[in-house]
């Protein structure tokens, strides 16, 4: 069943009539239309699915003290752990509209959200009254806020009255046009539709009245959490958000150095005008000429994108990188279909792509053929060759990273490229790490006919958390007419709305005015040298896995601390709980090569900010050498008991080390100091809880008190 949840709060829940699986758009719940985006979908399943269900669920777990503490569970069916067991592509999703979707949730709980969704029913039905009554036929016959007016030979002209009054309907085939209320509506705007329609009168007649059936009406309780109860005063609200931030570990705090994600600043001049309502306030289908400074601004920064590829063109449907590969596939699938090539279905992939990689090539039904890492960490040429050749009437295509996911600039590139274009495939370039490119190379100008950018990592959008993101395709031009949903044909969309979620573009478009071409190019060298000297600077300390020919790593560099689980029994775990005690989130773990850490700095960071966080490295290194010598012991260690927390400077110690040691290692500020709000959180624990259950009924009666 597809519901809109605001319209759940009154009627009958979908699990209540026999549905097994729930899906909708949130956007209702506080979130502006943005010109189509960014907003969350939910989607939710009765208890016999939920281990099926593609992404991540809040569950409960224990911390090391016994405490509380809230998870996202199920890690193990991502793409990156087991790539054939992934349900989805999904990478980036709409963590920040979820939130904001959440939180209005928590301000009007359930009797707020109730009264909001009796007002929208309430005005749906005078409108519909006042049509009715002046001889339009509605329809349906029960509705929640939107309905539809036959109006004959009228459209066009009922529409432009609509129009002259300040107000879009929607078309609806020939002869009907559709209107939807919400929240915001007013008896003026009410007043204003009746006149589009010809109808004069004053909408004044307030009794509460329902158009759909009794036993649709919802008789179970929802949102019974106390959180839903307990911030009914804005002062709370602003006091719950900030209790919430401050247990966050972001960017305004420290660097977030995770590999391959490209956490780089995302300057308040940036993001400013997404709030603007000129941006936030426009529906992704009024007619054009009321969006032309959207147009002037998706066509402007189009063509830097170009510029800065090497592409040909830019389709900004695709919601996030993961979407953005499978828009790419799909236009190449429809390139070879329009070839009479329809039966190519192989797609190469070397072993360290991304998790999405494989994931999206599942989705459009090819095969994915693994290609082997060669010792430098390269692509194996001869694994390449010998698959491409064995596999050439099949070919559809290769999927690659550049500059790789080892954080190396292979220099064979052009080479693997060329053989996939010899077979008759296309190339797939997945442009993520284009933070090491801008300005300095074009995935265009290697032999990419298509690639993804992340807007969201190269181009300024915050992550939000888990998006929302923007992962725009670029495409040579032999491809543009198979690009998803171009309006000249090739295959269906992959977002309903055209350009996926546009209110986010200010943010990359004032980057490139901002910045300037010569400005991006520094920007990309800064983040080559950052990344550059975080690795010299812990040369001897941990070993850098994979560099280029001349030593040097590209954006991001991979540490291998594999050798510390034999050595002092220190697992990759151990050295990013451990980095939280210093103040810093960790670097990306297990990707692409388990075990390790891969450490991406951005040119975002000051050399004070490098140098504190190599101290921080170095410290835990000293830590790891105590172990190792006998100092410490492999069970009972401050790396082992990471992070630690206020609870720690409390009650027994029992441990060989200072409390002062195991709270305020090198790198950690003082007065400053980052607390994280659990401490070592139990994975086991937490799997088996999938679902967060809600705390007693006491609790709850004393909360609404
Ligand atoms: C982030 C990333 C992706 C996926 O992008 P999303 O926007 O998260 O879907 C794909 N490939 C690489 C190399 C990445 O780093």
């Amino acid at each position: 069943v597809s519901a809109d949840p605001m319209a759940l709060t009154l009627l009958k829940e979908p699990g209540a009539m026999g549905a097994d699986i729930a899906v909708g758009s949130t956007q209702r719940f506080g979130v502006p239309e943005g010109y189509g985006g960014p907003h969350a979908a939910y989607m939710a399943c009765k208890d016999a699915y939920k281990r099926a269900m593609p992404g991540r669920i809040v569950g409960v777990s224990i911390d090391a003290h016994g405490n509380r503490a809230y998870r996202l569970s199920l890690q193990t069916r991502e793409q990156h752990i087991r790539r054939e067991k992934a349900t989805s592509n999904v990478c980036t999703a709409q963590a920040l509209l979820a939130v904001m979707a959440s939180m209005y949730a928590v301000f009007h709980g359930p009797e707020g959200l109730k009264a909001i969704a009796q007002r929208i029913h309430r005005k749906a039905v005078r409108l519909a009254n006042g049509l009715e009554e002046a001889g339009f036929k509605v329809d349906p016959k029960s509705f929640f806020d939107t309905v539809t007016v036959d109006v004959g030979p009228l459209q066009a002209a009922v529409m432009k009255s609509a129009v002259d009054e300040g107000i879009n309907l929607r078309r609806v085939g020939e002869t009907r046009v559709g209107i939807t209320l919400d929240e915001r509506t007013v008896p003026a705007t009410i007043e204003a539709v009746w006149r589009a329609f010809g109808i004069r009168r004053s909408d004044e007649k307030f009794e509460a009245q329902y158009r759909f059936p009794d036993d649709m009406l919802r008789e179970s309780a929802y949102l019974t959490h106390p959180i839903f109860h307990m911030n009914r005063a804005e002062t709370e609200m602003m006091r719950y958000m900030r209790r919430l931030a401050d247990r966050d570990l972001a960017l305004d705090r420290a660097m977030i150095p995770l590999g391959s994600c490209t956490m780089k600043l995302n300057s308040a001049a940036e993001m400013m005008p997404v709030s603007w309502r000129e941006f936030s306030m426009i529906h992704p289908f009024v007619p054009q000429d009321q969006a032309l400074g959207y147009k002037h601004m998706i066509d402007d920064l189009s063509a830097k994108l170009c510029d800065i590829t090497g592409y040909d063109a830019i389709s900004m449907q695709p919601n996030s990188g993961a979407q953005g590969e499978y828009a790419g596939l799909l236009a190449i699938a429809s390139y070879h279909r329009a070839n009479g090539q329809g039966h190519r279905n192989i797609c190469l992939i070397p072993m360290s792509a991304h998790g999405t990689n494989p994931a999206s090539a599942n989705m459009v039904g090819w095969k994915v053929v693994v290609i082997k890492t060669a010792a430098n960490g390269d692509i194996d040429l001869d694994d390449f060759r010998a698959k491409a050749e064995k596999h050439s009437e099949n070919l559809a295509g290769c999927m690659i990273t550049y500059p790789s996911t080892h954080g190396v600039f292979e220099e064979t590139v052009t080479e693997v490229t060329k053989i996939t274009h010899d077979h008759g495939g296309q190339v797939y370039i997945d442009g993520a790490n284009m933070n090491a490119m801008v300005g300095l190379a074009r995935p265009g100008d290697v032999g990419g006919d298509v690639s993804h950018l992340n807007l969201h990592k190269t181009f300024c959008i915050p992550h939000g958390g888990g998006g929302p993101g923007m992962g725009p395709i670029g495409v040579k031009s032999h491809l543009i007419p198979h690009v998803p949903g171009h309006p000249n044909g090739g295959e269906g969309a992959v977002s309903a709305a055209p350009y996926g979620s546009p209110s986010l573009l200010p943010i990359s478009w004032s980057y490139c005015l901002m910045m300037g071409g010569d400005g991006l190019t520094q920007a990309t060298r800064v983040a080559i040298l950052n990344a550059n000297y975080i690795a010299k600077r812990l040369e001897g300390a941990f070993e850098v896995l994979y560099k280029g020919p001349t030593g040097r790593v590209a954006h991001e560099c991979i540490f291998d601390v594999r050798p510390f689980e034999d050595s002092a029994g220190v697992t990759v775990d151990d050295i990013a709980k451990r980095l939280i005690d210093a103040g810093f989130h960790a670097p990306t773990m297990s990707f692409p090569v388990a075990g390790t850490l891969m450490v991406e700095p951005t040119e975002s960071e000051t050399k004070a900010e490098l140098d504190r966080f190599c101290d921080a490295m170095l410290a835990i290194r000293d830590e790891i050498r105590a172990i190792e010598n006998g100092d410490m012991p492999r069970e009972n260690n401050a790396l082992k008991n990471a992070p630690h927390t206020v609870e720690d400077l409390v009650g027994e110690w029992d441990r060989p080390y200072t409390r002062e040691q195991g709270c305020f290692p090198p790198g950690a500020f003082r007065v400053d100091k980052y607390w994280p709000p659990v401490n070592r959180v139990d994975n086991v624990h937490g799997d088996r809880n999938l679902i967060c259950t809600c705390p007693p009924m006491e609790e709850y009666a004393e909360a609404a008190e």
